[in-house]
């Protein structure tokens, strides 16, 4: 089995359901006692956090390429950066390393084509729903990506923040991006990317009639499809 390294922590939050849904994976296909390989270094989440909203993109590249060189010191046969926000730097950590990235964003453009779906919404932070550095990547791929008007992008952003990111799953904020995906659906999206790594604690693929694509059971799943083949 090759080895998984994560770098973690943005938020804990989704960075234990990673590592939950790693070990799941590979029991389910090895069965027994099996268990996965893998290596997480876990960042501070508030250091991270001062970067992105203060515009330091080049030190919080340079902290997750450092972050990643010593994953691959540590033994990893890959990398992964769980959050969907940070593959803005995703460039600068691929460069640092040897190892394969196992980027983000290509996995869930693979699950969305493979789901015969071309337009679809992307939930997610500011940063993931306002720049290019993500949907490029899906537009690439042939897909059309609608994402919510300012308002309720404004709604999803904040409620990652100042409520997912600490683990607060209120029902509330479930029902805001339910409707604001129900208004996607109504503009044309025949799927929603739960674009942001702690967004799939809060809309289960039930309470929505489009399919889901959860982007940390999706990276997880590659994940492991990688330690295994
Ligand atoms: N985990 C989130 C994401 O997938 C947001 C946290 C962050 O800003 O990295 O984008």
């Amino acid at each position: 089995m090759r080895c998984i390294g994560l770098i973690g922590g943005m938020s804990w939050e989704s960075s234990a359901l990673y590592y939950q849904l790693l070990n799941e994976g590979v029991k389910e296909r090895l069965g027994g006692l099996h268990s996965a390989r893998c290596v997480l270094a876990s960042v501070d989440f508030a250091e991270i956090e001062a970067m992105q909203s203060e515009g330091r993109w080049d030190d919080a590249g340079r902290l997750l390429a450092d972050t990643a060189r010593g994953l691959q010191a540590a033994g990893a046969d890959a990398v992964l950066i769980c959050t969907n926000t940070m593959h803005k730097v995703a460039d600068q950590v691929a460069d640092a390393i040897t190892l394969p990235l196992l980027h983000l964003a290509d996995v869930v453009a693979d699950a969305v084509v493979a789901a015969g779906v071309d337009t679809v919404a992307l939930l997610g932070t500011r940063f993931t729903m306002e720049e290019s550095f993500y949907s490029d990547r899906l537009r690439s791929r042939g897909l059309t990506v609608l994402t919510p008007q300012a308002d309720d992008r404004a709604l999803v952003d904040r409620v990652i923040y100042t409520e997912l990111v600490l683990g607060q799953v209120s029902e509330e904020s479930r029902a805001a991006y339910v409707e604001i995906i129900g208004r996607l659906a109504a503009h044309g999206a025949r799927g929603v990317i739960l674009g942001c790594t702690e967004i799939e604690l809060l809309v289960r693929p039930t309470d929505v009639d489009l399919p889901t694509f959860p982007t940390t059971r999706l990276h997880a799943q590659a994940a492991v499809d990688f330690a295994l083949a």
